[in-house]
Parts: C-alpha cells; structure tokens; sequence
C-alpha cells in the first residue's frame, strides 16, 4: 500500500511558478466560506508532521508555508475566524465552521519567526506556489498515531519524493532560531 504523505505531494511534488504573486485561501464551508487573501509567493514550503499543524483528513503530515504577516488579508467572512489557543507560540487562525486553519501568526516580537504567518497554499485554488522543499518533525507522526515501524518507509517515501526527512526544521532554518537566539543573548554580535 502506497504510503500517504499529503494529497498536494502524494503525486509527485509541482514546482513553485517564477512570477506567481499569490492568490486566495478558501476554508471548507459550503457556505459562506473564510476567504484569506495571499498577496506574495510563499517561502520555506514543507511538510510537517508535527501534531499543531492542520492536515485534511487522511494525510500524514500537514504541509505549510510563510509569508510576511502584511501580505495577508481577511477577505471574507472573517467574523467565522477564532484563535485556537491564544497562549500558543503561533496562534492559529481557524474557521469556527469547519475547523480549517486559515493562518498561524506570532505575536510575540523576540520569536524568530515574528512577521511571517503560517499559510496551507492547498486551500488555494491557483496553481504556482512555492513547492514544498523538506519534510519538519518526521518522528512526530507517531505522536498521531502512526505506528513506528512505519517510520522506515515513510522516510523512504520522502526522500524518494525530494522532501528530505528531518526530526526538527531544515538545518537552514535551524541555523536561523539557534542565530537569532545567540544574536538576543549577545552571544553573537
Ligand atoms: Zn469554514
Ligand atoms: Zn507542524
């Protein structure tokens, strides 16, 4: 049985379009929909298997990008929209109607990642987003129930799809937290 990652890779991962300036995010409502305005490219595209991140229903890992916070809009039926846990590091946006998650944003300004929001391109119907590079927290699958001897081909199937497996973030953007952390502390002028 193939193993299933997430429908937006499962088929082989699409490239990113050169030139593509965003579109719309659209939660699963049959009516009146969330509407959530995109108005840039997306960056750091991965697949996530951590426990926090929205997936639709079925897949093993969610698959999530950012984008500076000031590009994303509410353009329509905003008044759906609740914070999941407003005590959590990046604080879900999430529509009361269906559950989807809409965007992630950091309020707290000494976060690493403050001004980028969390966005899932999959709810958008335009094509030409940046393609997923890496695949963030593979061991934390199991903590959704996958079952650990799984995890052998499910590394397997990523590599094979160009997500390479990492049990944190890429090295890059580890690099970026561990910088910004020594920066903060003086460590690192
Ligand atoms: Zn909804
Ligand atoms: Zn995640």
């Amino acid at each position: 049985m193939a193993i299933a990652i997430h429908p937006s890779v499962d088929g082989g991962v699409k490239p990113g379009k050169a030139g593509f300036a965003g579109g719309t995010l659209r939660c699963k409502c049959a009516s009146k929909p969330v509407e959530i305005k995109v108005a840039a490219q997306t960056a750091h595209n991965h697949v996530c298997g951590c426990t926090k991140c929205w997936k639709p229903a079925g897949a093993t890992f969610s698959m999530v990008a950012v984008v500076s916070r000031d590009k994303v809009s509410v353009a329509a039926n905003g008044d759906k929209l609740k914070i999941l846990d407003a005590s959590a590091a990046i604080q879900r946006h999430v529509c009361s109607g269906c559950g989807t998650h809409m965007y992630g944003r950091i309020e707290n300004k000494g976060h690493p990642f403050h001004g980028l929001d969390f966005i899932h391109t999959e709810l958008s119907a335009e094509d030409g987003w940046s393609a997923p590079e890496f695949a963030a927290f593979v061991s934390s699958v199991i903590e959704s129930g996958t079952k650990p001897d799984q995890m052998s081909a499910i590394r397997a199937r990523l590599k094979s799809l160009g997500l390479e497996p990492y049990d944190a973030l890429s090295p890059p953007l580890m690099d970026a937290i561990a910088t910004h952390v020594a920066k903060a502390k003086g460590v690192l002028k």
